[in-house]
């Protein structure tokens, strides 16, 4: 099990929280819970850090950032006592949960299941802060903003639990984002694959790379709501999204509890921003000049179009990258101008980026189509086109994006039935 950072969000919460806990455990699970901070609290943290030196070192940020899930999981323990649970805490360095070496991004490394599984068969419940690990130099390290789904991924694995149920304060992942069409409908499952793509472009339910290590170790995760009445349906019951293998969603399509669509969700990004590099010589190793050093960079390159050449033997190169690496993307070109050697660099953060996402496209034509026709229809231009196996993105104008949205919910049938009246 674990619990984000509303659902830990004070004494109060904690306590609904530890009863959800006892509820699992007295229906003969064994179960280890993984926690993260406070809603707030790491981003006081990192505050703290920054106050303290600009130029902070990672390593130290880590041992600052990581305090915050060491109180959440030590209350917790306290509060499952309270209420006659034996429960004890299990620090990163402890389990031990080892990670590489690379502070405030680290990836896990390996992570020892024996004392926790020793733990719960005496019937102890395991409380695990989430987002830290310890790394081979012994030091403390964290995984990156939203890393304790990753924990809880990991632990999942390294106990071979049946389920890892990821609490929230959503109650499943949806068609689309439910605030942009209130017909969306909650999923009862997805495919590992269709909730990467549909975590990187933008549908944050879960850290991206938590999906990632449950595809690798193959461990079925459920998202679901911390915030429920006491009478709610047990997490056993299935009430959250399912992510699984694409074998156990064919499995659920053939006993006819899913249905199967050829579009599962659509999702949308603001949060990127589009460069225009006018009159670039259209000649072997132009593209590699302008990308080389945003790679070096560590700056992302998401859509990338090269337009035909022009008679001059020059050509437009447009692409995106994260709106917050904008700055820094547009420094790193105008300083090599002159080897690059385009004209004008033009820049948009207006854009938005909406995805179809689906595997049941995978064996039916025609999605990429329906896209583009309903988009047309509503007058709505395209920028740039990304496709995959199962995704077809566009770029638009930032101020279409609700309506777009709403259009290809539609035209893909996943808008939920009328309210009988
Ligand atoms: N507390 C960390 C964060 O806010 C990790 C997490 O909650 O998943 O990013
Ligand atoms: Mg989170």
């Amino acid at each position: 099990m674990k619990f984000g950072g509303t659902s830990m969000a004070g004494t109060e919460r904690i306590r609904r929280v530890a009863n959800i806990v006892r509820k699992q455990a007295a229906g003969g699970n064994q179960v280890a819970v993984v926690v993260s901070a406070m809603a707030g609290e790491t981003d006081r943290l990192i505050n703290f850090c920054r106050e303290a030196n600009a130029l902070y070192d990672a390593a130290e940020y880590d041992v600052v950032v990581a305090s915050g899930e060491q109180v959440t999981a030590g209350l917790l323990a306290l509060t499952l006592q309270s209420i006659g649970c034996p429960a004890r805490s299990w620090l990163g360095w402890q389990l031990p949960l080892k990670t590489i070496e690379s502070h405030a991004s680290a990836r896990v490394e390996s992570i020892d299941g024996e004392g926790l599984i020793a733990a719960m068969e005496r019937g102890e419940i395991a409380v695990i802060p989430g987002f830290q690990g310890v790394s081979d130099l012994n030091r403390i390290t964290t995984m990156g903003r939203g890393g304790s789904d990753t924990s809880a991924v990991a632990v999942a694995a390294a106990v071979h639990a049946d389920r890892c149920d990821i609490y929230t304060d959503v109650d499943g992942v949806y068609t689309t984002d439910p605030r942009i069409v209130a017909k969306a409908r909650k999923l009862r499952a997805v495919t590992y694959e269709e909730m990467l793509e549909l975590a990187s472009v933008g549908a944050k339910v879960l850290q991206t790379r938590s999906v990632g290590l449950a595809m690798k170790e193959n461990v079925r995760v459920q998202v679901l709501s911390s915030f429920v009445d006491d009478d709610a349906a047990s997490a056993d019951d299935y009430p959250g999204t399912m992510i699984v293998s694409e074998e156990e969603m064919n499995a659920l399509v053939e006993k006819g509890e899913m249905e199967r669509q050829h579009v599962t969700g659509i999702a949308h990004d603001k949060n990127e921003a589009k460069i225009i590099l006018t009159r670039v010589p259209d000649r072997p190793g132009s593209v590699a000049h302008i990308f080389d050093p945003l790679a070096k960079a560590s700056i992302n390159v998401d859509m990338i179009i090269q337009n035909v050449g022009r008679d001059k033997g020059e050509t437009d190169v447009t692409f995106t990258v994260p709106q917050s690496d904008l700055a820094r993307a547009q420094a790193l070109l105008e300083d090599r101008r002159e080897e690059i050697g385009f004209n004008r660099i033009i820049t948009d953060s207006k854009i938005a980026k909406i995805s179809v996402v689906g595997v049941g496209m995978k064996s039916h034509a025609g999605v990429a189509a329906t896209m583009f026709r309903s988009l047309a229809d509503r007058g709505i231009n395209i920028q740039a086109i990304t496709t995959s196996e199962i995704k077809v993105s566009v770029m638009i104008d930032e101020d279409e994006t609700e309506l777009a949205v709403r259009v290809l919910h539609t035209a893909y049938g996943l808008d939920a039935p009328d309210e009988a009246a």
